[in-house]
């Protein structure tokens, strides 16, 4: 893409309205416009991060053995009449009526809907067990909206839904999403934390907040600093390896961590050590929750056992703040100068920097390197507007770009470009061609 013809409204000021980082940086980088309050229309620059983070969760959900489906955000609230929830989900839930007099209403989750799908199609316990989701839009009429896409009322959620035959298989399809949660939120170049998550009148141990350490974070976080430390890095995941799954489940939640909800200072004092105690705050970026027959029971959602019984489905959801990791992956990963993508959902992989523009043998040799780094399967944002090199720069850093190709008469004199690296500012001299291989060999490009 070249900057001059892409649509790109940064702003100088810092907006007014912003109270934290991820917001003013969404703002300013022309991420994001606020349509009315909680809800925003999603800029070319933002609408790219959005596509590749929901890509990674993609991803890995099918790894993890999901099936992708798409429900509607328009539910019918006779739905959830037979669940329950139609008078007891209160005032955030947005109530709609149609021409004739219907009550819908604009999903705020799916329980209902994938039982009711599940239910219908599901007659044996030889087609389970299943893990379905979508990644769709969602509204909640939050009391506050606020903290521009990471508390927002319009929001894209990732929800998966179990079905099993029996508490066992149940244990199995829980522990699959747990690692694949891992998974997923170490790709986008986050450390969140599995923390354990009330299970209100269901009870048991499985159900998990996934949050990532930020001082902005809207939880109380209270942790042993061990966990904050472990990661699943390379390691193949036989997911039908029912025990396998489990030891990691079970080394993620060895130790202490806890939200301001479920919090006990007298356990937590007791379980750990002093100097491993660590406060903090987090942002919540993904729960999973194991909920058995709740909704199968009263929507008559029933399988066939071996033994020609007739039981409900055991259920589990499984969701993921999409919209919300934007913010939430900024607030991780930024600096006074603005956004540091990690490279798995930078909007551009590389940025090409003309120092001057005009000049016939700088634009020659960017518009070289232009072509061949689209040639080689890169996603390239050149800058080409006639502005100062001041001025690129602060552009290019604000948007967060993880590198950057400077390009100049002087090193054209002696053959090269300058390589320089968004995080670590880390900067090298190299001919145009070593440079591409270097960044190709850095996104796993030929
Ligand atoms: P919270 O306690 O933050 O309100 P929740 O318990 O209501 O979250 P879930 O119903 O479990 O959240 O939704 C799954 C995920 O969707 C959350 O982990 C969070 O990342 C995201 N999410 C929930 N509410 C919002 C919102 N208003 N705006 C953006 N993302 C949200
Ligand atoms: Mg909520």
């Amino acid at each position: 893409m070249r900057l001059s013809r892409y649509f790109l409204p940064v702003q100088k000021e810092n907006p007014a309205e912003a109270e934290i980082v991820s917001h003013r940086l969404m703002l300013r980088a022309g991420m994001i416009r606020q349509a009315s309050a909680g809800i925003y229309s999603w800029l070319p620059l933002g609408y790219k991060v959005l596509r590749k983070i929901e890509a990674i969760v993609h991803d890995e959900q099918q790894k993890a053995g999901a099936i992708p489906v798409l429900m509607p955000t328009i539910q019918s609230a006779d739905l959830w009449r037979q669940s329950g929830r139609y008078d007891d989900y209160g005032a955030e839930m947005l109530r709609i009526t149609d021409r004739g007099d219907r009550e819908m209403l604009y999903g705020p989750t799916n329980e209902e809907q994938i039982t009711e799908i599940a239910g219908a199609g599901i007659r044996s316990y030889r087609d389970l067990p299943r893990i379905l989701y979508h990644i769709q839009w969602k509204f909640r009429d939050e009391v506050r909206p606020r903290f521009g896409v990471m508390r927002g009322r319009e929001f894209l959620m990732k929800d998966a839904y179990s079905f099993d035959l029996d508490k066992d298989g149940a244990r199995h399809s829980y522990n699959r999403m747990f690692v694949s949660y891992l998974r997923t939120f170490e790709r986008m170049g986050l450390k969140a934390v599995p923390m354990r998550a009330d299970s209100g009148p269901i009870g048991g141990d499985m159900t998990h907040e996934f949050l990532i350490l930020a001082e902005t974070g809207e939880s109380a976080v209270f942790l042993d600093r061990d966990l904050a430390d472990l990661s699943l890095g390379e390691r193949v995941i036989d997911w039908e390896d029912g025990p396998a799954l489990q030891e990691v489940v079970d080394r993620y939640t060895a130790s202490y961590a806890r939200t301001d909800e479920t919090h006990e200072e007298a356990v937590f004092e007791a379980e750990i050590p002093e100097e491993r105690r660590l406060t903090a705050r987090g942002i919540e970026v993904g729960h999973i929750f194991y909920f058995g027959t709740k909704y199968s029971r009263p929507l008559n959602a029933t399988v066939n056992t071996p033994d020609g019984e007739v039981v409900p489905f055991e259920s589990g959801s499984y969701g993921i703040g999409v919209s919300r990791l934007a913010g939430a992956i900024i607030e991780a990963s930024h600096d006074d100068r603005g956004i540091i993508w990690p490279e798995a959902v930078a909007p551009f992989e590389v940025a090409v920097i003309n120092l001057r523009q005009g000049d016939a043998e700088a634009d020659g040799a960017c518009d070289d390197l232009y072509a061949k780094l689209i040639a080689r399967g890169l996603d390239v944002l050149y800058d080409d507007r006639d502005e100062r090199a001041g001025a690129k720069f602060a552009t290019i850093d604000l948007i967060g770009i993880p590198w950057k190709l400077v390009v100049g008469p002087r090193g054209l004199k002696e053959g090269v470009v300058e390589l320089v690296n968004r995080r670590t500012g880390e900067t090298e001299n190299l001919s145009p061609d070593d440079a591409m291989n270097r960044l190709a060999a850095t996104y796993g490009r030929a």
